[in-house]
């Protein structure tokens, strides 16, 4: 069985973990916090990082600093996991949704025109023209390890007076080595910026996700929030509702563990990708989706892209005959707009992300996985063909 997306624990966890158990410090407190915070804000190149219990808890940490209140609007986009938006609900605020360009990230050139046209710069903000309502963020997800424009994104912001929380949950490692952000992190660009932890994605603490703010004080703030807003901690005086959002010292023993190896995961998965990349694209009907040129991405999913009017085959076939192969592929998610709970918010023009789900079929990429692994997954698409 080739899995799609599997954890790689082959360095210190079992001898950090096995740390936290000795000295019997296995909760919210303890050194593993402290350093794995410490070591992400070092490689991202921030002051301060924010340990929590998801990606989805530091993404509702970020908005909830946002200021993002009930009958909010925030700019999402669709094509992404679900987690990047739910939290916009619960604040009792409300999603638009927007399209996404052909790196599958959010479309700035939509996102523009929306704000242009459809809405009004006011004394309290931007506001849209159909509901009346303010309009508070954008967040931008960079999906499966790419980055988003953040460009021409921050501009747009800028213009518009919105804030940007990046969902960077997938793209841990991701820098642009060009531009205006040249050496600039994927999460660090925006005003605030979320990592994951959660077992498929690049480095894995079970589950968890991190925090980070421009501002430092805001992520001293969400780490207030994150532990129950305690402004006594002997005599429990609280003066804001916090969350039990903290991060363990068990799961952050397993991050610093996993951290010390992230480069070395993505030198593995750029050369995997590399292989698959330079067999696939000579397959009549398939290629693998690009990175931007204007970064160095962590690599994280690769995308097989399928033409099915040159590849013999559907890709909802070409998914079951590989599962037969016990080759692990998923497509694409569902669109959010189109999933029920969301079914009557606003979306803009949705048309790219459409066509693009259609296309794609997600192919192994774990960072344990071989060369001969990689060719195997090759030879059994292109047999099928
Ligand atoms: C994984 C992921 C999240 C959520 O992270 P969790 O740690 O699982 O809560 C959010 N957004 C996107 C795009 C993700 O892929």
């Amino acid at each position: 069985m080739i899995p799609l997306s599997v954890p790689n624990l082959k360095g210190n966890e079992l001898k950090y973990v096995s740390e936290a158990i000795n000295d019997e410090w296995v909760s919210t407190g303890g050194s593993f916090i402290n350093k794995f915070e410490k070591n992400i804000a070092e490689y991202v190149g921030v002051n301060n990082a924010v340990a929590c219990q998801s990606g989805t808890a530091g993404l509702h940490l970020a908005l909830t600093l946002t200021d993002v209140q009930h009958n909010d609007e925030v700019i999402v986009p669709t094509l992404t996991f679900i987690a990047a938006v739910n939290p916009v609900s619960y604040l009792g605020a409300n999603p638009i949704f927007m399209d996404c360009d052909d790196s599958l990230c959010l479309d700035p050139v939509k996102l523009e025109q929306f704000c242009q046209t459809e809405c009004q710069l006011t004394s309290d903000g931007l506001v849209n023209n159909n509901t009346k309502r303010v309009i508070k963020a954008i967040i931008v997800v960079h999906v499966f390890g790419n980055m988003a424009n953040m460009e021409e994104i921050m501009n747009i912001a800028n213009k518009y007076q919105l804030k940007v929380i990046e969902d960077a949950t997938e793209a841990l490692g991701t820098y642009y080595i060009d531009g205006k952000y040249k050496g600039s992190y994927a999460g660090t660009i925006g005003d605030f910026g979320v990592y994951s932890f959660n077992g498929n994605k690049i480095i894995t603490t079970g589950g968890g996700g991190m925090f980070v703010a421009k501002d430092s004080e805001m992520a001293d703030k969400a780490r207030y929030l994150s532990t129950q807003a305690k402004d006594d901690t002997l005599y429990y005086v609280h003066n804001e509702i916090g969350y039990n959002y903290r991060m363990t010292n068990l799961q952050a023993a397993l991050g610093v563990a996993q951290l010390e190896q992230l480069e070395s995961f993505i030198e593995t998965k750029k050369e995997n990708y590399n292989v698959y990349k330079e067999h696939i694209q000579s397959i009549d009907g398939l290629d693998i989706l690009n990175f931007n040129k204007d970064i160095r991405p962590n690599y994280w999913f690769y995308s097989l892209v399928i033409d099915e009017s040159k590849f013999s085959l559907s890709r909802d076939t070409l998914l079951k005959k590989l599962e037969e192969k016990k080759i692990q592929t998923r497509p694409i998610w569902g669109l959010i707009h189109e999933q029920k709970p969301y079914q009557n918010a606003q979306s803009y023009h949705i048309t790219n992300a459409s066509i693009w789900i259609e296309k794609i079929l997600n192919i192994p990429c774990s960072s344990n996985l071989t060369k001969e692994d990689v060719l195997q997954v090759i030879n059994e698409i292109r047999n099928l063909k």
